[in-house]
């Protein structure tokens, strides 16, 4: 399941060190090392998906609960009265770098849309 070429496979492990802010059995988030905004964290599945691209049907539940810890972090990096933005990058052209799915929480700053 975890693919030992992964980055985010390895930081998930504990083998490479990240600013880790909460982990459960199915889900990891750590902070962004080059962050965007003033809150910028990663949740990733521990089982290793490439991208949303290879999703499939059995991952509807991890996704999900990437989006519940996503909404909880939010919430205590006290972004919910403000707004925060949760953005997925699938593939090159959306600058995807990564390819360990993952969900980006941004938030305390004002937002510009259409992103870059
Ligand atoms: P993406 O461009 O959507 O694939 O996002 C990958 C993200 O991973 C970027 O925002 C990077 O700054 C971040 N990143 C890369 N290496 C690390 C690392 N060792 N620890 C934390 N974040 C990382
Ligand atoms: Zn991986």
């Amino acid at each position: 399941m975890a693919n030992s070429d992964c980055l985010f496979c390895r930081i998930a492990s504990g083998e490479i060190p990240a600013d880790i802010v909460r982990s459960d059995d199915d889900v990891v988030s750590f902070r962004d090392i080059s962050p965007q905004a003033p809150t910028h964290i990663l949740i990733i599945p521990r089982k290793h998906i490439s991208s949303v691209t290879d999703l499939s049907e059995e991952d509807s539940e991890v996704m999900g609960r990437l989006f519940l810890m996503a909404r909880d972090l939010a919430e205590e990096e006290g972004l919910t009265e403000g707004g925060y933005r949760m953005v997925v990058n699938a593939g090159a052209d959306a600058g995807q770098t990564v390819f360990h799915i993952h969900l980006h929480l941004l938030g305390g700053r004002r937002m510009g849309w259409p992103p870059g």
